[in-house]
Formats: C-alpha cells, sequence, structure tokens
C-alpha cells in the first residue's frame, strides 16, 4: 500500500512553547523536571496532530532540545575537551554549554544547514572517544508507540553526512573516523531492529552534493555493514534539497528505500529515473511537497507527478512524502487573521503539507478522481492568487523587463571615480566608520512598543528617534569619527523594516520558523511584484545630515538579502524577484541621493546563503546577484559614494564576485574568520575601498588601541592603505552604549597611531 510521511516536523510548537520552556529553563525559571515535562507534552502534541490527520509513517527522533545535529554528537559522547564530561549521557548543561558558551568555555561553532537558514552546531571530534551514550531514536521510537500506539519510524542523520560537517579532523583521517563511527551506528540501529522498528530514516544529504570515488567506496561499506548488523530493519536513505549525484551507486546500496526530493531536485531527480529506471527491489520515497517552501502545492500537478513515477515504481512501492523536514516552514496557516484572502488561501505551512501528503496518497491508491473536489478548490486558489493585482503590476514588470536588459554599470571606472571622490569628499587616510546601527536600548524598543500600540502618536515617535538621532550624531563627532551614521533606531529589522514599505511584502503574524536553537524568524512573504511607493529612508537620514558637516552615510539593506531572509513567490524566478527588488531599491538610492546624501551603503550579508549547493549552479547565481546590486547602484553621479557591507563568510572563492558588485568601499566582518580572510586577500587581489573589521561587536568586551592597531597593521600588510577603511565588524544594535562609545573612542585613537605610518 502506499503510505504517506515526512521528514520531520517544526519542533517550536504551535505557539513556540519550545522557545517559550527552553528560554525558562536557561533563565533558571524552571526545573529541570517541569522542562522535561513541557518538552515532552510539545513531542507528544506533535505526534498526536500527525496521527489524527492521518499521516502514516510518522516519523520520530526529529525532534530535539537544541539542535538535531548536536543531538548526534551527544548521542556519541562526543563533547569538546573544553567542557566537564567523562562519558555517558551528556548532561543538558553541557549539551546546552556545548551549543551557546559557558562562563569558562566557548560555545562551538554554528553554521547553515546546507542552503537553509537553519543553523547547526558543528560537532568537534578532536580529541572525542566515541561512544554509543544513550540510544535516543530507540526512546522517541518506544515513547511514541507506548503513549500513542503510533509505529514511529525513528530519523537519524547518517554516517556520511555527520561526519562531513564536523570538524576537528584531518581529511585523511576519514575512514579510521567512520570505523570508529560506524559500529556505534550499528549498535543503535541493532537496538531498533530488536524492539521490533519497522522503518528508520536516515538523512544523507551530503549526497546531493558532488561525491569523491572515496566516498563512493565509504558508502558501500557504511550501508554494506548497516544491512549486515540490522538485517530486518527497513532503512530509508533519505536525500533532499537537490537532486543526487552518484545516482547508480546510491540505488544499489542495500537499502530498502531510497528517498529523493521532488522538489528542489526534481529535474536532475525525475532525469536520472527516466534514464536509468528504479530498482525493482527498493521504495521510493517520494518527496513531491515542499517541505521548506510556504505555498500550497498544486495538486493537480502533484498527482500527475506521482502517476509518472508509478511507470519507473509501482503504487505500493511509493511513499508520498515531503521533499525535506517541516522543520523550515512555519507551523498552520489557520491561526493567520490579517492576511489578504487570495494569499492566505494559497498558502501551506506544515499542518497544511499533512493535508495535502493525505490527499495525494489517497490519489495514488484510488486515482485523482477520488480527490476530485479537492483538486477543483486547489485550482481555483492557486489561480485567484495569481489573477490578483498584486502579481500583476504591468508597470513594475515593464520597467523592471527594460532596466535588466541594460548593462548594469557606473559612468566611471572604479579608479577614476575614486579619484573624483576623494576630491570631494577629502577624507584622511584611512576613513573611519561605522556599520550602520547603534545600541537598540530598552528606551528605544519601548518607544517603538508604545508607538506601534497607539499610545504614541507617529509624530511622538518620530520626535524619539529625532532625539536619538541627535544624540548619536552628537557622540560620533566627539568621538572623531569621519562618516557617520543616522543609526537605525527606527528599524526592528533590516529586511522588515523595507519589506513593511514596499508593496508586494505580506507579514504573517505567527509565521515563526527556528533559525538557531531557541531563536526564531518570522520571514516576510514576497507574494506580489515588488515595487517603490515612497521614500523609506530619507527622512532620518536626511535629519541626521542636517546636524552635521560631516558626510551621513544612508543605509538600505541590499536585494539578494531582502529576497534571502523572505520567503518568495515561486511563479517567477528569484532573478526575477531580485531584479525587482533592486528596480525598488534604485529609486530609494536615488532619492537619498537627491536629498543630499552622498554616500550611500547598501549592505548585502546574506549574499552567499543563496549560493547554489551544486557548483556548476553557482557562478550563474552570482552572476545576477552581482547583477542586482549594480541595478540598484549604478545610477548615481561619480562622486556619490557606494558603500557595501558583508558579514563573515569564506570569501577566497568569492573575491571575483565580491570586486564584480562595483562598490566603492566594502566592510567585512573579520573576527571570527581567525585570519583566514586576509589570507584570502594575501591569495586574491582586491582592488576597491575595503574596511576589515578592526574589532568583534558580539561582545561586551572593550578592545584595547593596541589590539586594534595589531588588526590595521595585519591588514595593510596585504592591503592598500589608500584604500583601507577602518570599521567595526558589524552594526552595533545589539551592544550597549557605554562598551559601544570606549571601543569607538579606542578605534579612533588606533587610526590615529596608525596615519602616523601610512
Ligand atoms: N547596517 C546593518 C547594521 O548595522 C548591517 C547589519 C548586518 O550586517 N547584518 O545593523
Ligand atoms: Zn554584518
Amino acid at each position: 500500500m502506499t503510505k504517506s510521511s515526512i521528514l520531520g516536523y517544526p519542533r517550536i510548537g504551535d505557539n513556540r512553547e519550545w522557545k517559550k520552556a527552553l528560554e525558562a529553563f536557561w533563565a533558571g525559571k524552571i526545573e529541570e523536571s517541569e522542562f522535561q515535562s513541557r518538552m515532552q507534552d510539545i513531542r507528544l502534541n506533535h505526534l498526536r496532530k500527525l496521527q489524527e490527520k492521518g499521516i502514516e509513517l510518522i516519523p520520530v527522533n526529529d525532534f530535539s532540545y537544541y539542535d538535531h545535529v548536536l543531538d548526534t554528537a551527544a548521542m556519541f559522547g562526543i563533547v569538546p575537551k573544553r567542557f566537564p564530561y567523562d562519558g555517558g549521557p551528556v548532561p543538558l548543561s553541557v549539551y546546552y554549554g556545548i551549543a551557546r558558551g559557558t562562563t569558562d568555555a566557548a560555545a562551538s561553532e554554528m553554521t547553515k544547514w546546507f542552503n537553509t537558514n537553519y543553523h547547526y552546531i558543528v560537532p568537534e571530534l578532536d580529541g572525542a572517544e566515541p561512544a554509543v551514550t544513550e540510544n535516543k531514536p530507540l526512546a522517541a521510537y518506544r515513547e511514541a508507540k507506548e503513549r500513542l500506539g503510533i509505529e514511529g519510524k525513528p530519523v537519524i542523520l547518517g554516517p556520511l553526512t555527520f561526519l562531513k560537517l564536523s570538524k576537528g579532523y584531518d581529511e585523511s583521517e576519514t575512514d579510521a573516523w567512520l570505523e570508529r563511527l560506524v559500529p556505534l551506528y550499528a549498535q543503535i540501529l541493532r537496538e531498533l531492529a530488536l524492539e521490533g522498528a519497522e522503518w528508520v530514516q536516515i538523512d544523507e544529504p551530503i549526497l546531493v552534493t558532488g561525491l569523491s570515488d572515496a566516498d563512493i567506496r565509504r558508502l558501500h561499506s557504511i550501508y554494506g555493514t548497516f544491512a549486515a548488523e540490522a538485517p530486518t530493519l527497513n532503512i530509508m536513505l533519505q536525500t533532499y534539497f537537490e537532486a543526487v549525484e552518484s545516482y547508480s551507486d546510491i540505488v544499489s546500496l542495500p537499502v530498502k528505500g531510497i528517498g529523493l526530493d521532488f522538489v528542489h531536485g526534481y529535474a536532475g531527480n525525475i532525469r536520472l529515473i527516466q534514464a536509468s529506471g528504479f530498482p525493482q527491489d527498493k521504495v521510493l520515497g517520494a518527496g513531491v511537497v515542499d517541505g521548506r517552501g510556504i505555498w500550497k502545492a498544486s495538486l493537480r500537478e502533484k498527482a500527475a507527478l506521482l502517476e509518472k513515477l508509478q511507470s519507473f515504481v509501482p503504487a505500493d512501492r511509493i511513499i508520498v512524502q515531503s521533499s525535506c523536514s517541516l522543520l523550515h516552514v512555519p507551523v498552520t496557516v489557520s491561526s493567520e487573521t490579517k492576511l489578504l484572502p487570495e494569499l492566505k488561501g494559497a498558502l501551506a505551512f506544515a499542518d497544511e503539507k499533512l493535508d495535502e501528503l493525505v490527499l495525494l496518497t489517497k490519489a495514488v491508491s484510488s486515482g485523482t478522481d477520488a480527490i476530485g473536489k479537492e483538486l477543483d478548490e486547489c485550482d481555483l486558489a492557486i489561480r485567484a492568487l495569481e489573477r490578483s493585482k498584486e502579481r500583476n503590476r504591468n508597470d513594475v514588470q515593464q520597467a523592471v523587463a527594460a532596466i535588466s536588459k541594460q548593462d548594469a554599470k557606473r559612468s566611471l571606472p572604479f579608479a577614476e571615480r575614486h579619484a573624483v571622490q576623494q576630491k570631494k569628499w577629502q577624507l584622511p587616510v584611512l576613513p573611519t566608520t561605522t556599520i550602520g546601527s547603534f545600541p537598540q536600548s530598552v528606551e528605544v524598543r519601548k518607544a517603538r512598543q508604545l508607538w506601534r500600540k497607539g499610545e504614541w502618536s507617529g509624530e511622538q515617535y518620530a520626535g524619539f528617534i529625532r532625539e536619538q538621532i541627535d544624540t548619536w550624531i552628537g557622540l560620533q563627532e566627539e568621538i572623531g569619527l569621519d562618516v557617520l551614521v543616522h543609526g537605525e533606531f527606527e528599524r526592528t529589522d533590516m529586511v522588515e523594516f523595507f519589506g513593511e514599505k514596499l508593496a508586494g511584502f505580506a507579514f504573517t503574524q505567527y509565521g515563526w520558523v527556528q533559525s538557531y536553537g531557541s531563536r526564531c524568524v518570522k520571514p516576510p512573504i514576497i507574494f506580489g511584484d515588488v515595487a517603490f511607493e515612497k521614500p523609506m529612508t530619507v527622512e532620518e537620514t536626511q535629519y541626521a545630515q542636517s546636524k552635521t558637516s560631516r558626510p551621513v552615510k544612508g543605509m538600505l539593506t541590499g536585494p539578494i538579502t531582502i529576497m534571502n531572509w523572505s520567503f518568495v513567490r515561486e511563479d517567477i524566478s528569484r532573478e526575477q524577484i531580485a531584479y525587482q527588488l533592486a528596480y525598488a531599491l534604485r529609486q530609494e538610492v536615488e532619492a537619498l541621493e537627491k536629498a543630499g546624501i552622498g554616500m550611500i551603503q547598501v549592505d548585502e550579508p546574506a549574499v552567499r546563503e543563496g549560493l547554489p549547493l551544486k557548483e556548476k549552479d553557482q557562478a550563474e547565481y552570482l552572476a545576477w546577484a552581482v547583477k542586482a546590486f549594480r541595478l540598484t547602484t549604478c545610477t548615481v553621479q561619480d562622486t556619490t559614494q557606494i558603500h557595501t557591507h558583508m558579514c563573515y563568510c569564506e570569501f577566497h572563492d568569492m573575491i571575483d564576485s565580491i570586486s564584480a558588485m562595483d562598490a566603492d568601499v566594502i566592510s567585512i566582518e573579520t573576527s571570527r574568520s581567525h585570519g583566514e580572510l586576509i589570507h584570502s586577500f594575501e591569495e586574491n587581489t582586491y582592488g576597491l575601498g575595503i574596511g576589515l573589521g578592526v574589532y568583534d561587536i558580539h561582545s561586551p568586551r572593550v578592545p584595547g588601541v593596541e589590539e586594534m592597531t595589531g588588526m590595521i597593521d595585519r591588514a595593510l600588510r596585504v592591503l592598500d592603505p589608500k584604500l583601507f577603511w577602518i570599521n567595526p565588524d558589524c552594526g552595533l544594535k545589539t551592544r550597549g552604549m557605554e562598551e559601544t562609545v570606549a571601543s569607538l573612542r579606542n578605534m579612533v585613537e588606533a587610526t590615529k597611531i596608525a596615519r602616523e605610518k601610512y
């Protein structure tokens, strides 16, 4: 029989109960026993919901107390040496210590989970002596069975992916590490088999990235061992986020099922199946419902896809499932009360996707007629949004088509622009500036709340913002910075602020998704054509400029960052969405320039986040991402200085693209790169203005003058002092006022010392 399944369900609870429990526990407000019982309630509620909706193969062990990669490390006792631990189940204090740091030991690194906005904790293998400390999948399996009579499908992060995501070992030790880990995995699986588990889902998303011959050999050996050690267990080898590489090797592994993503890897996976077929002895996990998008699936198209798949795999060997874990989408559309009906009708979050899966499974077993009514309703809902006026702005579509055909280029090349800009701005060598935001104090947040609740009038709030600007313009002048900023006090979030002012965006009330740990984000939805309506930042910037004779830098979020931190429509390409955003933001750039602002920063911290997983697709993405930035910034006068900012990321492979953005000045975060960033500049040349952050803004610590002169000297060993800027790593909104002022004073002092030398 065809079955329905998902690969994982959001952990955070219908009303973020999970986050609240975690934070209460961390703050010492609830005991561990209370915390455990709240966690169990959330977990069981999820399972009950899946059961009631009619999902047949229900995942267990997808739940986590923080992150599933950290769980895997903890299950094997892989705890960095700086934490107090000597074997056995990892106590919660140590578990959260690794995730968040303690007073004695730094947290483990956190990084993006493939190309999503979920972040996992990077396991540190050095010095670890792995052993099974507890069989968490087994505990989850038992709990579901005993409490709810559910025959669960334990979800486990597979050994190859786990190892590839870990650090603290040399590549040459990969096999040695697998020799230690695979027997531990085998023990987990044996115990599950003994308990009577039928299915287990082993996630190996690494299989969608390019694998070496050695990796393929490793796969055969790993899954060969599992088959021998737990022969009765049906293993679903699960991949997602892209089409698999090395298809023929993967489908020949001795596992019962192969899970493929037919949404994000649709074209590739379909081609592979059509060209090579699907093995007769295996089950296909058909990921047809998008696990990370928020849109209703076209049931008609998905039913047709499932029918197509049946020419390669008989229906009784198909499991209809989500393309990946539903971790990446909000819980339910049903609680939203403020969305446009055409939009709301076209959305499907986690719970609505469960319904889709159940319906599609029904279509496979009983034919599409069995869901005829739902098919029609679904078509209508999708069409209603398609026809909405928000999606059909001819003015925007035509303008964007026209500008995206043009060559987005400043009228002079950088060297010549640089000369006229120097002449106009007369900045000293090694100019000092900041990244944009200043501390968002309790006061600032309170003022915003009062205004949002209607207790303060718009004018009252604007007056308060002006006072903040006054204070900080005064401080910046007194500290002696060269290029000032207004401080971004009116902004909560760098995407939401613009989204609320541009056409084409919508905001949910409860659409939270986990970003990392207890941190959840509520991404805006770009559902219509994006359009500039009226100036968004001119008032505050112009006000700040009126208070000083030094240049004030305008501050915008770039098109790619806005796009990558939003959920986006799928009826047009991401490239087109980026150009629409670029066109809208260009109008803001022009408005700022017209208002007398001669330096404009367009932040693009999230460019790397959109990088496709497959290397062969990356150049194309980078090309249009760069073009979007250039479209945003290319129409200004030669004397207008365009800045950009990126938070730390690996730059070595991106320097060409960053140069191609052609910003007059880029500021980049350096402290978390441990010198690697400067190393990248040794090997590559970068010939535009650049500021490598000279101090870490993530901690309240005030860096000393000498420390910063050290940073400056190090950078100037490889970079041209004539093009170098002095700035902190990133925005200062999370810092306190006192430490900010003290740090910036030291930064200016360090600059004075450096200026003597260069
Ligand atoms: N201008 C923004 C700020 O200073 C940049 C933030 C970021 O890079 N994430 O807050
Ligand atoms: Zn930053």
